[in-house]
């Protein structure tokens, strides 16, 4: 069967965080859009990303409250997690996004269509079933998907996709990897009381952070008990009598655990997509490559979110999908998304929130001209438990004014603490301006306005 359909304004292909945004602000300034999502509304991060994410981060943290109760005097409690209670309460809430979309949708006029689309030329794409739709302007926003290093017994490792479908927790995993994801599911599986082995292949892990905020990171987390392997890459895995075991560098395998999670990156989805047939070529990591108004070299096709190499973060996606509307469909002149100064949170125990430059970047930048404060102090709560574990704050600023260019907060509360500051961050914050205002006493923020 072929039918076309010419009355969109819009098509937006993929229905997750940039295209369902780029769909809502299209449609709020009269746009008629049609938008494609075969699988879950709200893509990654609603179904396999930041939210269950931050519900099994936010369950973490909740047992490590719970077992440093007991070394308060509170009675001790049981710190087990009922994984499937929780994961029902994960998919209720889940559930609720879902429901709320389809209904602002609906209020929105948006045609919703529960099918894959690819490209029969610039102006017309193919759904599953071989309807063709039409309009002047088509949004890319197909997101990515986990992938696992080519070694051999590769199929024995899960992926983060996966980890959302675990009923139960793993008595013993080892994390591949050493970014934001290998980091979070460390964290959460630990404190969830599971035994964790953390390989990273360099040095440190989380490449880009501030070196002396990941050494504490590790430091941390070895603390915590997690055991952090650096510089120890994978090259192989096999299933075993007792389990699945690792291949590192030297040779040498390593004891066999229950499961082996590969957190090692993520690949755009282009594959099926008929990028060919609009005119449009991938980089060499497969990305759509996009100008700062993310549209691509076809004119009227446009690309937002993590198929294109912008930072891979929901509110990145969202912010260029409500920007590029507002030019194309409101007619606001509206300037590039500045992406370096992105603020932006590692869920790990404690967490780590990040804007701007390293001392290392900030060093390869502006050479000397850079000073450096540091505070580094146990919480109250982890000093009245005689937890060891410690936090760490740093500012980096620059040149005569110093003007803050950096600042890396490791320790409770840093995720709730970063947005604020980096609103001032963009208004120009300098050294002066966290020294003229007045603290908050007693909390761990008020290191950064102290920090001398
Ligand atoms: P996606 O959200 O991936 O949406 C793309 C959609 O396109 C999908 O629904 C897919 O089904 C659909 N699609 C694909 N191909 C087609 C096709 N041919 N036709 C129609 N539809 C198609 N970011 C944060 O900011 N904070 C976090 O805490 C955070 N945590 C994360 C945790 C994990 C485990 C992961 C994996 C990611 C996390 N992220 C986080 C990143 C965030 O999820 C992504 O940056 C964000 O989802 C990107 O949005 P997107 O719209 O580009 O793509
Ligand atoms: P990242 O790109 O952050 O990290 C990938 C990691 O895998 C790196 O440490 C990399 O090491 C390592 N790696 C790559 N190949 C191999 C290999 N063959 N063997 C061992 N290690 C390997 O990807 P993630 O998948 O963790 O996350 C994808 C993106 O999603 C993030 O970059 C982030 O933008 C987003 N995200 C955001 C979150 C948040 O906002 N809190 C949470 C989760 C994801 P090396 O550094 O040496 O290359």
């Amino acid at each position: 069967m072929s039918d076309t359909r010419t009355d969109f304004d819009l098509i937006v292909i993929g229905g997750g965080s940039g295209g369902l945004a780029g769909a809502f602000r299209a449609a709020s300034h009269g746009a008629r859009v049609a938008l494609l999502e075969p699988s879950a509304l709200g893509g990654t991060c609603v179904n396999v990303g930041c939210v269950p994410k931050k519900a099994m981060w936010l369950a973490a943290e909740v047992a490590g409250k719970l077992r440093q109760a007991g070394t308060l005097g509170f009675p001790a409690a049981n710190c087990t997690l009922d994984w499937p209670t929780f994961i029902a309460h994960r998919e209720r809430y889940i559930e609720g996004i879902h429901a709320s979309y389809r209904r602002r949708l609906d209020e929105a006029g948006i045609a919703l269509m529960p099918t894959r689309g690819a490209f029969v030329d610039a102006r017309r794409v193919r759904t599953s079933e071989g309807v063709t739709l039409s309009a002047s302007h088509v949004l890319i926003a197909t997101g990515g998907h986990p992938i696992k290093p080519e070694i051999p017994g590769a199929e024995l490792g899960s992926v983060s996709d996966d980890f959302f479908a675990w009923r139960a927790p793993p008595a013993s995993v080892a994390v591949v990897g050493g970014g934001y994801i290998a980091v979070e599911l460390a964290g959460v599986l630990q404190a969830l009381g599971s035994r964790v082995s953390l390989r990273v292949r360099g040095e440190q892990p989380l490449t880009g952070f501030d070196d002396d905020i990941t050494a504490q990171l590790v430091a941390d987390y070895r603390q915590s008990g997690v055991d952090v392997r650096l510089s120890t890459p994978t090259l192989a895995l096999e299933r075993t009598e007792g389990g699945i075991r690792l291949r590192g560098a030297d040779g040498a395998w390593s004891e066999p655990v229950e499961q082996v999670l590969f957190a090692t990156g993520r690949q755009p989805n282009t594959t099926g997509l008929g990028l060919d047939a609009a005119g449009i070529a991938v980089d060499l990591q497969g990305f759509v490559p996009v100008d700062p108004f993310n549209r691509t070299s076809v004119e009227g096709v446009y690309a937002v979110g993590d198929v294109t190499p912008s930072p891979a973060l929901t509110p990145v996606a969202i912010a260029a999908a409500r920007r590029l509307m507002d030019r194309v469909f409101g007619r606001r002149e509206r300037a590039a998304l500045a992406l370096d100064d992105v603020p932006t949170v590692v869920f790990s125990h404690p967490p780590i929130g990040r804007v701007g430059l390293s001392e290392r970047a900030a060093r390869a930048m502006y050479g000397d001209d850079v000073q450096v404060l540091r505070s580094g102090f146990r919480p109250m709560l982890n000093a009245l438990s005689e937890s060891p574990q410690r936090s760490l704050f740093k500012i980096v600023c620059t040149g005569e004014e110093r003007r803050v260019v950096g600042l890396h907060l490791l320790g409770d509360a840093a995720d709730e603490m970063l947005q604020g500051f980096a609103v001032a961050m963009r208004r120009g914050l300098t050294l002066d301006d966290l020294h003229d205002t007045i603290a908050i006493h007693p909390t761990s923020a008020e290191e950064v306005v102290l920090m001398r």
